[in-house]
């Protein structure tokens, strides 16, 4: 079975067959940090973490770069309102960004590079624009990509006629006077003294939005990628101009063999949006709602539909999350409770359908809502195995390892698995701590060693000392 992804650049369910064999180079667009992050941003990095994750399970070797921007006119404005400095503003906000992610089981990208950490690329970027007549500079101390120059290629991700663009999108359109066509991106910004600027050809300015993720995924993910990602509103004209810019940079088509976009968040019918005030930050539902619940709640929706975000919806994929959940812990009751032994009762067949059935929802473009309405089934059946007959442990052991396969990609029932506490993520109470420690006692008097052996690993790994002395067991928190 082949995996198969819906490319925006051709509006088409395409076989996905990257550039050089198993490598992938994926590049998803990263935050604005002037405020903390909302749930908006928490769809879109869990749906490419999710994407990202898959292909390594499907044994792609995948290099995840995710920028952050950390100077840009919101930034600049915000430190105005707040009288901070906007270097140590974005750096606060960077921080939180990071925390949220951290929280909600978002895999660390390979790179994370920041705009002010590659000015001088984004300089030889645009040099090399201008060089190749692509690009012009104004007396002003901007410079724009010229489009007059690639006209053809306007409207090529978003399928919009020039005149359509025009019309349509003119709030994110630039109003600059000194362009020399309406649909012409600035480059390079002239700053006023008083704002965060570094010295160039062309005066003293810093970057235009969209020429950072041109110069960073030509460093970081080779000159041509595999996958490129971000939200749906970047199609236009953030994404296109990057296609603009690199291209233009490399003379190389296609900038980005797959163009992937999530679908929105909303709150009553209207996209969450920090310009518009309708968010709750992701701190904010974390407080509500445990992460498992969050990622839950997302990966319920194809990645390119629209969520309507609600506690009440919340709420839902908070039970619904809940029967899985509750069916791991089952079968990880029945394993401390079950001697070994090799009845099967069916559980290896379903666990390879199930498995099956996992990678078939998956390979259609990342249907993690299928994925997990099969996993519904899959529990029902588990549930009705184990209380109807008796597996042994071996067969109970493959399911849970089967759960853990799985949640590589979804990421969703880690704490389930390992058995930590509700609410108590990496920390044991006292009291199971004691229990851990019978059942280890229990497990040497049975010289179950494996199991005593994994009882103390599992202890470990959340920093529990375990010390075996002449008065029994002794325990403390490392
Ligand atoms: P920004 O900081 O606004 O550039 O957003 C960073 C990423 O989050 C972009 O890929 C956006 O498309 C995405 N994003 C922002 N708001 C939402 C939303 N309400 N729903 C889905 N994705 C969003
Ligand atoms: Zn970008």
């Amino acid at each position: 079975m082949a995996l198969r992804v819906y490319n925006t650049l051709t509006r088409e369910m395409e076989e996905f067959v990257p550039l050089h064999g198993k490598k992938v180079n994926m590049y998803v667009c990263g935050p604005t940090v002037y405020d903390h992050c909302h749930l908006g941003h928490a769809r879109s990095y869990i749906s490419f973490d999710v994407i990202r994750r898959y292909l390594s399970y499907r044994g792609y070797d995948v290099r995840y770069i995710s920028n952050v921007t950390d100077v840009d006119d919101k930034i600049i404005n915000r430190a105005k309102e707040t009288g901070e400095d906007p270097f140590y503003l974005s750096a606060r906000f960077t921080r939180s960004f990071i925390e949220d992610m951290t929280s909600l089981g978002v895999k660390k990208p390979d790179v994370q590079p920041t705009v002010t950490g590659h000015i001088t690329e984004i300089v030889d970027a645009i040099k090399l624009l201008i060089l190749r007549e692509l690009a012009y500079p104004t007396p002003e101390g901007n410079v724009y990509y010229d489009l007059t120059m690639s006209k053809k290629k306007i409207g090529i991700l978003s399928h919009q006629t020039e005149e359509g663009l025009m019309e349509g999108s003119g709030a994110r359109i630039d109003v600059e006077k000194d362009k020399k066509y309406p649909l012409d991106f600035v480059l390079w910004k002239s700053s006023a003294e008083s704002e965060p600027g570094w010295d160039s050809p062309w005066g003293r300015g810093r970057p235009g939005w969209h020429i950072e993720c041109s110069a960073m995924s030509m460093k970081y993910g080779s000159e041509q990628l595999d996958i490129h990602g971000g939200g749906a509103d970047l199609i236009f004209p953030h994404h296109e101009a990057e296609i603009h810019q690199s291209e233009g940079c490399t003379g190389k088509h296609p900038f980005s063999k797959y163009w992937l976009h999530n679908g929105f968040l909303t709150i009553d019918k209207e996209k969450m949006s920090k310009s518009v005030g309708n968010f709750f930050t992701i701190k904010q539902v974390l407080e509500e709602f445990p992460p498992e619940v969050i990622r839950f709640f997302i990966l319920n929706t194809h990645y390119r539909n629209t969520i309507d975000f609600s506690r009440t919806h919340l709420e839902e994929a908070g039970r619904a999350y809940e029967r899985i959940a509750n069916t791991i812990i089952n079968v990880r009751y029945a394993i401390e409770n079950t001697p070994g032994g090799d009845t099967d009762s069916g559980l290896s067949d379903e666990i390879s359908k199930a498995r099956d059935q996992f990678t078939i929802s998956m390979d259609e473009d990342f249907n993690t809502r299928e994925a997990l309405a099969n996993l519904f089934i899959f529990s029902r059946k588990v549930n009705a195995i184990i209380s109807g007959s008796s597996p042994g442990r071996p067969a109970l052991e493959a399911v849970l390892g089967f759960f853990s396969e799985i949640d590589e990609v979804l990421g969703v029932f880690g704490k389930d698995i390992s058995g930590a506490p509700e609410g108590k993520t990496g920390g044991f109470s006292d009291e199971q701590i004691d229990a851990m420690i019978l059942k280890r006692e229990e497990a040497r008097m049975a010289k179950d060693w494996k199991r005593a052996d994994t009882i103390r690993d599992e202890l470990k790994e959340k920093g529990i000392v375990i010390e075996d002395g002449k008065e029994g067991v002794r325990w403390r928190r490392a």
